[in-house]
């Protein structure tokens, strides 16, 4: 192998996230919906957002919501939900 190659692959590599790496989308919701309360603190919400987990698989199946959250409420709460990148658990 000359190390053309070897540079190319490892490029490939660092570009592939680690397997059940988490990621999160999170955005204010429309201000015209009003649904009320926080999903993580059951508390009203004024600027309702909205946040998607997902997490990474493989190169065939990629990020997927499977096992994931999906909540509605504050800001502040969503964040706190979050999962570091890594972590061990049963699919
Ligand atoms: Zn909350």
């Amino acid at each position: 192998m000359d190390l053309s190659e070897i540079g190319h692959l490892g490029l490939l590599e660092e570009a592939e996230p680690p397997f059940g790496a988490y990621r999160y989308r999170i955005g204010p919701q429309n201000p015209m919906a009003r649904y009320g309360v926080c999903e993580v603190c059951c508390r009203p919400v004024q600027a309702l957002y909205f946040q998607a987990e997902e997490r990474y698989f493989s190169r065939e199946e990629g990020w997927t919501g499977y096992h994931c959250s999906r909540l509605y409420g504050h800001d502040k709460c969503l964040r706190a939900m979050r999962k570091p990148a890594r972590e061990d658990r049963a699919l």
